[in-house]
């Protein structure tokens, strides 16, 4: 709640209870729906995370509109008040844009990282609304047993990153992540990958940037090997300052690129890395 106070709500309504300590489909829609049924909005937005990709439909069935999920950009139509989402299609090869005119609530489910973090404002203080919304326990058909841990999660948290280095299928093998590694360390970034890497099975999936992975918006990014498919590019392309460690001087990734490099990353990451050391001198 504080969090969405600092960046900019203007009312916050808060639904608090037991059956709401852990996510369950159940309760957290028939809420939202208690709440939608109540408000009114003309549009939703809802993160698309493993939560908000589950929830989502099953409001919008219940509310008989439109849903686009996962959309990676978002417009406003300002004389229709519609929304225009996008969202990869067939495969990622194409990106759609998607309307709801004739229903509402329109709603969308958008990845994390699309938008870019306003400015944190702490004496922003937004109205509080408090709804008192409680679901019989039968109504809830799921039951949470156990928590389990990813242990190879680690903790990256490639969303909040302000410098990724990511490696691609140009790295080689896992070993070629170590000096990339090395690189986001002296930055104060993370390593992400593409999904090349991690399907060979280099670096595990949490790094994945893209379409099937993660969207980012660091202040920078830099590709090393990777080519710039449109499903890596759906990923971090909205990233602040994109650099390129490319040997192909064609690689699509230089067309996003701000900066490029044509050479061999197993030469250029640890010159790179000798210079940022020797500066800091
Ligand atoms: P490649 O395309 O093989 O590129 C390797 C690059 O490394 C080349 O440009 C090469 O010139 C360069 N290189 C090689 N050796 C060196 C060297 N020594 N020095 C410098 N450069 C070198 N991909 C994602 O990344 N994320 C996703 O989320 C994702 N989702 C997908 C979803 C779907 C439905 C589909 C169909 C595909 C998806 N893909 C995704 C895969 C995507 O299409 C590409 O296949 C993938 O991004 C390619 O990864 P890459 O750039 O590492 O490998």
């Amino acid at each position: 709640m504080k969090e969405a106070a600092a960046y900019g709500a203007d009312k916050i309504i808060v639904v608090d209870g037991e059956e709401y300590q852990h996510y369950t489909t159940d309760a957290y829609a028939d809420a939202m729906y208690a709440l939608v049924t109540k408000y009114g909005p003309t549009t939703m937005m809802i993160g698309a995370t493993n939560e908000g990709r589950d929830m989502g439909p099953r409001l919008s069935c219940r509310l008989r509109t439109g849903l686009t999920a996962d959309c990676t950009a978002v417009d406003y139509d300002e004389e229709t008040g519609n929304i225009a989402w996008t969202r990869p299609t067939f495969g990622g090869n194409l990106l759609a844009t998607i309307m709801c005119p004739d229903h509402r609530p329109q709603i969308g489910t958008v990845r994390p990282g699309v938008f870019k973090k306003g400015e944190r404002n702490e004496d922003n203080k937004p109205e509080i609304i408090t709804e008192d919304i409680h679901i019989a326990a039968e109504r809830i058909r799921t039951r949470l047993v156990e928590v389990l841990k990813d242990l190879d999660a680690g903790d990256v948290n490639l969303e909040s990153a302000e410098v990724i280095v990511s490696g691609g299928r140009g790295v080689g093998g896992p070993e070629g992540f170590e000096p990339l590694k090395e690189l986001a360390d002296l930055l104060g970034g993370v390593v992400g990958a593409s999904r090349a890497a991690v399907d060979a099975g280099w670096i595990g999936h949490v790094h994945q940037v893209g379409q099937t992975g993660k969207t980012v918006g660091p202040k920078l990014y830099i590709a090393c090997g990777i080519s710039g498919a449109i499903q890596h590019a759906a990923g971090m392309s909205g990233s602040d300052v994109i650099v390129a460690i490319n040997k192909d001087p064609d690689a699509p990734i230089f067309n996003m690129a701000d900066y490029g490099v044509v050479g061999d990353l197993k030469l250029v990451i640890p010159e790179l890395i000798k210079q940022i050391k020797e500066s800091r001198k």
